[in-house]
């Protein structure tokens, strides 16, 4: 089965994600080719032999979402590929239905992992009901779409090189104009973060979360919040985990002063590892987690710091 993966970079750089996708694409099968989408270094696109891709397509402009439906149409027309593979992030999200309603193929979005064949059967699990059950189903169609949750295969990099082309397929001219973009702050992008710090209404207020800030540095994780610190305007919109909000999938949540509803939990509950702090013993959060920690967050975060900090100082 010949593979697609679609591969967004940005500033020179290429997502996580994309690295991770072309994992995915070489476990599923084989050949696999990459279309890298947008600026990316020589040496970046190179690498991505080392995860799996036989063959790169770099397109070096920037496109939109509805031009790579186009560039992503006529790569996939290019190598006859029948499985096309996106990460389950917001550009995943936003050309993986649009594409497959242009090529009449089925689509799984949020794979856990890669996906079967059982005598002729292309089956993939994903996540159901906000994460309360695990579904398996069949795609049917010859030409196959598949989104898959970040963290599903992980990184696994060998030896290998990849042949290069640049691609600069027709596209049709753009509804909208990208009139400013913004770099988000913090050095982790909360989608992609490995060890993720959260922190909820039961810090008081947002002149507290300097501890939170400092707990993330120190494990070099990407901070998150619950829905209300963010509407209350405590920590931006960008870091709210959950339903509504971003689903994220990291080895290590620490989950500070939030007491773990159904909606919260939609969010974040695919993580690894779950440690939660909470003073309340019966807060919901304690039975979706690893490890439990009662008690007042003004007083464990601070020894979970200086703990992080003595370990740290350790291994030097
Ligand atoms: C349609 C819908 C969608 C929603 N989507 C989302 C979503 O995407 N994400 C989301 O987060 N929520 C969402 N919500 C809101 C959700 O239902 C909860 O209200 C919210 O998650 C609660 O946030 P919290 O845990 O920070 O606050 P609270 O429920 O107020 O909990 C605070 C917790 O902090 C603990 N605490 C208090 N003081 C301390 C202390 N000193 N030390 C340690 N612990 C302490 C308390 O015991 C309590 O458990 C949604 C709700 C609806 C109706």
């Amino acid at each position: 089965m010949s593979v697609l993966v679609f591969v967004e970079a940005s500033n020179g750089k290429i997502k996580k994600a994309g690295f991770e996708g072309v994992v995915y694409g070489k476990l599923s099968g084989s050949p696999v080719t990459a279309v890298v989408c947008g600026e990316a270094d020589a040496a970046e696109v190179a690498s991505l032999g080392e995860y799996g891709a036989n063959h790169v397509l770099h397109v070096k402009k920037n496109y939109d979402a509805g031009a790579l439906v186009d560039v992503m149409a006529a790569a996939a027309d290019k190598t006859g590929a029948s499985l096309i593979v996106f990460p389950f992030d917001n550009t995943g999200k936003a050309i993986a239905p649009r594409l497959s309603a242009r090529l009449k193929a089925g689509l799984v979005s949020g794979a856990l992992g890669v996906p079967t064949t059982t005598e002729g059967a292309f089956k993939v699990k994903k996540n159901v009901f906000s994460g309360k059950a695990i579904a398996e189903v069949e795609i049917k169609t010859d030409k196959k779409i598949v989104a898959f949750s970040p963290n599903s295969v992980g990184l696994q990099k060998s030896e290998g090189t990849a042949s290069i082309e640049e691609f600069s397929p027709t596209v049709k001219e753009s509804k909208i104009k990208l009139v400013e973009t913004k770099k988000l702050e913090g050095d982790v992008p909360l989608p992609e973060a490995e060890l993720v710090v959260s922190a909820g209404r039961g810090l008081k207020g947002p002149e507290n979360w300097g501890m939170i800030e400092e707990l993330a540095k120190v494990i070099g994780a990407a901070t998150a919040c619950s829905r209300p610190v963010a509407d209350a305007h405590w920590r931006p919109h960008h870091e709210h985990v959950g339903q509504t909000g971003v689903a994220i999938r990291p080895n290590l949540y620490i989950a500070i002063g939030i007491s773990g509803a159904i909606q919260h939990l939609a969010g974040v509950n695919q993580s690894k590892v779950i440690v939660v702090v909470n003073n309340d013993p019966e807060a919901p959060f304690f039975k979706a987690a690893d490890y439990g920690v009662v008690g007042d967050a003004f007083q464990v975060v601070p020894r979970m710091i200086e703990a992080f900090k003595k370990f740290k100082a350790s291994q030097h």
